[in-house]
């Protein structure tokens, strides 16, 4: 007989049966997991059991029907709770109340559904009152089942309820529904019960329906969405966790409330959290009375608060992580409701886990693997300077400050609700959603929006969890902020914002500010994040390198921990408004000797740029590319020039008669060189080639500032790279003319420094003739951009905005191979040029500088094809260096 229900006590049976932890969680969920566990451990946790995950999928596989056994094993587990409260479900006389929750294998908060204070109906209530000597407490808690019930259960909207508990609030007086009288409630609990007729009196009976509802709930459509948002697979199923109820709302000797272990927006190691006198767990959650500071519970209730911070302590240890309890105090009495791995900040992840490791909670190794690459971005996300922050407030920009619960910059148009957000955002608009509070349901709207916002809530309201977990800025709880749903506008005092206008959000200080802010990109010296990255580079085994094309790259790429330069694009460097003009007539000159003019203009310029690429990376190799223009991007078009012809034609001069013939030279040439897709036409080697004198000039300057830089001191390592080659003749020749150019200039100054000649692999010729190539480069380097683009012979800058993105979101490719790097493909021809290259070459260095090279699906793809080196982007660096670590340490097991 399949066992479909395990007490919190069976633990030990569940292990035997499931197998590891991993297979216990996947059983009983994390929750249930969890609250066997705390048992186990002599936590205070209130007696319960747990059904199965597999018991939901039979439900659900079943066509919405219970497993055959399930409810009589519930019946065996509810009298073990029964004999340890020493109290009976259903019994006026001594009624045992029951919560039933969910609880998944990996934590979705509020996406599933919860029924509490089950087991109440007319006659229970009215021996609770008498018996408890609380009446207030009896009804109260009645009326939130009955709502609870209505509304989880049964489907009934929200909305009546609320207006019924409105219209006694003003009837009599009070602001929160805590403070109504007892009459109130009991005259509250007819006119529910009046619009929830099919209310079950029957205590089993609302059970049975609690369990069946929140099995449905796994295949709701906001549990749905986030785990399509979570990458969570959709046959887990939900475990069931049914337990007795405590009570915080049982007087003023009562309060719940929620802790994390460590901070969970910072990492900072003190417990942090919020509670409530008086009140029921979904108060706190919910943020609709404002909460207290945990710190405030060392005086308000001190015994208790020195528990829990022994029990946070312990159940850290025990699971070697942050902790997200929720808890409760019964007339002075702490128990545990619930633990799990808490959710954090980027930020705080990687403080965290730094921290455990200098703890000796952890191994070093645990700490990197417990930070993802893409964690690593948030240092690198957009924030406002403080100077930009207070010259906003000093222009009285300044809206509000709130709750700082997800770190980050964000700058949007206001949508006041999720559809609109999403509707917005998929137009290309930048929005900030902006709520009274978040629900489950605005998830899609969170995940569209740049930022949140909210006037309600606490630091671990629903959201700010989703929002921290899915980095996106927030600011919660701003009271003073005046949300008109109905006029869509906002205002505190007299400033109004209506939906559609710009704010600005800063989700690490709380501030919210009217208008536009510019955004920067912060430095990453955080020290826990150096730490973290200094401990992925003892592990990894690729080097990591930067493309860089400028000096000032070169010097930011190495603060980001680069190790030296693996493409510098020289063609870049002639982008600059004083440079273009003189490149254009390079280009079009009619003669070597033209040409060699204006080379002898931009030639000391390259030379100062090489020397302080050289300088910025003395030691370490840098990777210098021969020019690669695609011709269209640096040639003026032909209607312009026909432009310019016209307009001198039009008002002749004294001069014009030699300027029409020069226009038209430089149309004629323009029309010589005009290629229909030159993305595969006259670039990279081929130009070299056909007009030498460029190579030549490049390779004088490269060694000539190679010479400067090692007169002034530095270690310059130049490699010089011939782009997408395609046979072996092609470097041959290059490499004649590079070697001259050097051996000359070396001769001329006297100096000697040691510089390499490669290629990079971009063709898939190239790729299968690696072993010839070999002969000539002393390394390779892939550019996987036009490797792509020419194994799959789709056009790099085409193929995403007419079908590419199709083909990914229809599953016809996996990912998008200009992201990604295409395994079989696009890996298969590097694994083939690696074994040529290496065979011909033992030991040459190979590695890749196409914009995979920070991605950190490929960075793992790249270790395993043996590479020497990723590089990538200077911002990419950083999540470049875990991701190597993160590949190195998998490989090893
Ligand atoms: C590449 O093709 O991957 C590469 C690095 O070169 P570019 O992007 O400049 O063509
Ligand atoms: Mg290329």
């Amino acid at each position: 007989m399949t066992k479909w229900v395990y007490s919190f006590d069976e633990v030990a049976e569940a292990e035997a049966l499931a197998g590891d932890w991993d297979s216990v969680r996947g059983l009983l969920g994390g929750k249930g997991a969890n609250l066997a566990d705390m048992t186990r451990l002599g936590v205070p946790v209130p007696p319960g059991f747990t059904i199965t995950t597999v018991a939901c999928n039979a439900y659900t596989d079943a066509g919405g029907v219970v497993p055959e056994g399930m409810w009589d094993q519930v019946r065996i587990a509810l009298d073990g709770v029964e004999e340890k409260t020493g109290k009976k479900f259903g019994d006026p006389k001594n009624p045992l109340l029951l919560s039933c929750r969910s609880g998944a294998k990996f934590s979705m908060p509020g996406m599933m559904d919860t029924v509490l204070d089950i087991g109440l109906n007319h006659d229970v209530a009215a021996e609770l009152a008498v018996s408890s000597g609380d009446p207030h407490f009896a009804y109260d808690s009645y009326r939130r089942l009955i709502q609870m019930f209505g509304s989880v259960v049964l489907g009934n909207p929200d909305e009546p309820y609320e207006e019924i508990l409105e219209e006694f609030r003003k009837k009599t007086g009070v602001a929160t529904d805590a403070e109504l009288p007892t009459d109130a409630l009991k005259e509250i609990v007819e006119r529910f019960l009046e619009i929830t007729p099919r209310f079950p009196d029957d205590p089993n009976e609302q059970l049975k329906l609690a369990v069946e509802a929140v099995f449905k709930s796994w295949s709701g459509k906001r549990a749905v969405d986030y785990r399509n948002a979570s990458n969570i697979p959709h046959d887990l199923g939900t475990a069931v966790n049914v337990q007795t109820m405590v009570f915080g709302n049982l007087g003023d000797d009562c309060l719940t409330g929620v802790a994390m272990s460590r901070h969970g927006a910072t990492g900072e190691n003190h417990i942090e959290g919020d509670y409530l006198f008086n009140a029921q767990g979904e108060d706190v959650v919910a943020g609709i009375r404002a909460t207290l500071h945990l710190e405030d519970m060392a005086n308000d209730m001190p015994h208790a608060y020195e528990e829990l911070l022994a029990i946070s302590d312990r159940l850290e240890k025990h699971y070697r992580d942050m902790q997200d309890m929720e808890f409760t105090v019964e007339n002075g009495k702490l128990w545990l409701l619930q633990t799990r791995d808490g959710k954090r900040t980027a930020q705080a992840a990687v403080r965290i886990a730094v921290e455990m490791a200098e703890e000796g909670l952890i191994s070093k190794e645990e700490a990197v693997m417990r930070v993802t690459p893409d964690q690593i971005d948030f240092f690198l996300h957009p924030q406002f300077t403080r100077e930009d922050r207070e010259a906003a407030t000093a222009a009285g920009k300044l809206l509000a400050k709130g709750l700082n619960v997800s770190p980050g910059a964000a700058v949007g148009q206001v949508a006041f609700d999720a559809d609109t957000a999403v509707t917005w955002a998929e137009a290309g608009k930048k929005v900030v959603l902006v709520r009274p509070e978040t629900k489950p349901d605005d998830v899609h709207g969170m995940l569209a929006a740049q930022g949140i916002v909210t006037s309600r809530g606490g630091r671990t309201s629903h959201a700010a969890l989703v929002a921290r977990q899915f980095g996106k800025p927030a600011v919660v709880g701003i009271a003073e902020l005046e949300i008109d749903l109905e006029g869509r506008n906002m205002a505190v005092e007299d400033t109004v914002v209506n939906e559609g206008d710009f704010i600005s959000i800063e989700g690490t200080s709380g501030e919210v500010f009217v208008g536009e802010l510019p955004t920067v990109v912060p430095d990453i010296k955080d020290r826990w994040l150096s730490t973290l990255l200094g401990w992925a580079d003892e592990f990894r085994r690729l080097r990591v390198m930067a493309n860089a094309d400028y000096p000032v790259d070169a010097n930011r790429a190495k603060e980001y921990g680069a190790q030296g330069i693996g493409l510098c694009r020289t063609e870049h460097m002639f982008f600059e408004a004083e440079r273009l003009p003189t490149v254009q007539k390079m280009i079009l000159a009619d003669t070597a000797e033209e040409r060699q003019k204006y080379l002898d203009i931009l030639r000391p310029m390259q030379r100062e740029d090489f020397r302080g690429l050289f300088e910025a990376m003395s030691g370490m190799p840098v990777i210098i590319r021969m020019i690669d223009p695609p011709l269209h991007e640096f040639l003026p078009g032909h209607d312009e020039l026909e432009e310019e012809l016209h307009d001198l034609e039009e008002s002749p001069s004294a001069t014009s008669g030699d300027e029409i013939k020069e226009v038209e030279r430089k149309l004629g040439r323009v029309d010589d060189l005009h290629e229909e897709n030159p993305m595969l036409g006259f670039r990279g080697v081929r130009l070299a080639l056909l007009m030498p004198e460029i190579p030549r000039m490049q390779a004088r300057a490269i060694i000539a500032a190679a010479c400067d830089a090692k007169e002034a001191g530095f270690d310059p390592k130049p490699e010089i790279m011939i782009p997408l080659s395609i046979h072996v003749k092609e470097l041959e020749r290059v490499k004649a003319i590079v070697v001259d150019a050097a051996e000359e200039i070396m001769e001329q100054r006297g100096v000697r420094v040691d510089y390499q000649v490669g290629t990079m692999v971009e063709t898939p010729r190239a790729a299968m003739t690696a072993g010839p190539l070999a002969r000539e480069a002393e390394f390779f380097s892939f550019g996987t951009n036009d490797l792509t683009q020419t194994t799959f012979a789709i056009s790099r800058d085409d193929a995403e905005k007419s079908f590419l993105i199709r083909y990914v979101e229809e599953g016809i490719l996996p990912v998008n191979p200009f992201q990604t790097l295409d395994r079989l493909g696009v890996g298969g021809l590097i694994k083939i040029a690696v074994e040529g290259g290496r065979k011909q070459r033992p030991g040459m260095e190979i590695g890749i500088c196409g914009e995979h090279g920070g991605d950190p699906d490929s960075v793992a793809l790249c270790h395993e094809l043996g590479l020497d080196y990723v590089s990538c982007s200077p911002f990419r660096v950083p999540i470049a260096r875990l991701a190597a670590a993160h590949a190195a340490i998998n490989d090893a097991g």
